[in-house]
């Protein structure tokens, strides 16, 4: 479950996604780095963080695991920090290659590989990193993949024992280009350093919050600190984008339409700009190397959670307009001097949330942690006003009448503001008819805010308010 997230409906989806794929076999774990191959094949974490930094989390989402191959881009971000992607692509290509990942794939006449999500270009961008030796090019990454992570990474010094003992063909790929003249360090160097940033350590949620600051621009929503200039974020999603999922990049783009990179321990990172970020992890690979489970719960969350980057998005604006409680502030009408008093005392019992425009996942996220702020400890009431909502998409409808049922069920008395029926949508599942809970309905925020602080009043004084 998430952190300090009281309707956690979010956790509660991908619970569900995770409870359907769970059984779902096939894949094979990756046997070629054979510290690997001693994954527990059913682990299976996944875990989404919002642009505001809400965390949410289903499965073994806190097993650690490698980074391998998802260290990519991260990396990739930090060498076109330093030298600008002008420079980077003299080395890297940004093409994508449709090969496998540890293809030979180098430009015919120069080497230079084809972009830096195959191993080749990989290795190039690792030894491009700026640093007078091996340790600091090292200690530069890491401080990197951290920075991304929110919190100080480390490596799972068996697996890089593992993979620096059955590298031959990564090693061979750097001499490969060294020969070409298209790598800039020694070549054994080069391999070292990125086995070791293959070899740092996540977890599920650690590679959300990875994903979430690619998203994010750059800046890390947990932490709040800028880890790349915007502009490199946007450049390392666009090769993501075309090159992160090597020879299904194009069925992926397609079909989740989000860029993402696996990697073969089982971990996939997915960014939606300016909306989430999302990862899995799953040991069993397809045949491109990618998680099966993983591959699935993209397929599921993004037409789901509406993510798909050419899905046209909710018109911006905010999307929470007021979130309060009444003892802030009196909205229903005229008091006496002693009401006054009583709701200024009591009014935290009343909450008030309202949204306006379209109410998609992104927008129901938000609406139902704004929620999780107000709603009173002790049983209250509780007013949503719909009025400037203009579309409810079907699940952010469903996941809010979720909530609200929640919120019914903690025995809260509930109020709608201005959600109208819609004959076109009769199965609407924020259609009151479909809430097994008891709510009232008002056209009105006014007379919502009237209806509860005169139950309020009545309840304080034990006579009727009038
Ligand atoms: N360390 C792995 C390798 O170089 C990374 C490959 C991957 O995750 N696709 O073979």
């Amino acid at each position: 479950m998430a952190d300090e997230e009281p309707f956690d409906v979010v956790s509660e989806g991908l619970a569900e996604v995770h409870r359907q794929l769970l059984p779902l076999d096939g894949g094979e774990v990756a046997a070629y780095i054979p510290k690997l191959a001693q994954a527990d094949p059913d682990d299976f974490g996944l875990a989404l963080v919002s642009m505001d930094g809400h965390r949410y989390q289903a499965g073994s989402s806190d097993v650690r695991f490698s980074l391998q191959s998802v260290s990519k881009p991260f990396v990739y971000a930090l060498a076109l920090s330093e030298l600008g992607l002008d420079e980077i692509s003299r080395w890297v290509g940004i093409e994508p290659s449709g090969d496998a990942f540890n293809a030979i794939s180098l430009e015919h006449g120069t080497g230079r590989p084809a972009n830096p999500m195959i191993n080749a270009g990989a290795i190039a961008t690792t030894s491009l990193v700026p640093a007078d030796t091996t340790v600091e090019r090292f200690e530069r990454i890491l401080h990197t993949l951290s920075a991304f992570a929110g919190r100080q990474l480390d490596v799972d010094e068996e697996v890089y024992r593992s993979e620096a003992a059955s590298g031959d063909r990564n090693r061979a790929l750097a001499y490969l280009m060294h020969a070409a003249g298209s790598l800039r360090t020694d070549p054994a160097d080069a391999a070292e350093v990125y086995f070791r940033q293959c070899s740092v350590r996540v977890d599920t949620v650690d590679l959300a919050v990875m994903a979430a600051t690619l998203a994010a621009g750059g800046v890390n929503p947990v932490t709040g600190r800028r880890v790349v200039p915007e502009q490199v974020a946007i450049q390392v999603m666009s090769v993501m984008a075309t090159c992160g999922m090597y020879d299904a990049a194009g069925d992926w783009l397609v079909r989740v339409g989000l860029p993402a990179k696996s990697g073969v321990s089982g971990g996939l990172a997915a960014a939606s700009p300016a909306r989430f970020g999302i990862a899995c992890y799953s040991p069993p690979l397809d045949r491109t190397g990618s998680p099966v489970r993983a591959v699935a719960a993209l397929r599921e969350l993004s037409p789901r959670f509406g993510l798909h980057l050419m899905y046209r998005p909710a018109p911006g604006g905010a999307t929470v307009t007021a979130c309060s409680t009444v003892d802030k502030d009196s909205f229903g009408g005229h008091r006496t001097d002693e009401q006054r008093a009583l709701l200024h005392r009591e009014g935290h019992r009343i909450a008030l949330v309202a949204a306006q425009g379209e109410l998609d996942f992104l927008a129901a996220e938000r609406l139902v942690h704004a929620l999780g702020t107000v709603v009173p400890a002790v049983p209250g009431w509780v007013i949503v006003d719909f009025a400037e909502v203009t579309v409810v998409r079907r699940w952010a409808g469903g996941m809010v009448a979720a909530v609200l049922r929640k919120i019914a069920a903690l025995g809260h008395r509930i109020a709608l503001v201005g959600l109208p029926d819609d004959p076109a949508r009769p199965d609407d599942p924020l259609t009151v008819e479909a809430l097994s809970a008891d709510v009232a309905r008002h056209s009105g925020r006014t007379s919502a805010l009237a209806w509860a602080e005169d139950a309020l009043l009545a309840e304080l004084t034990g006579s009727p308010a009038g």
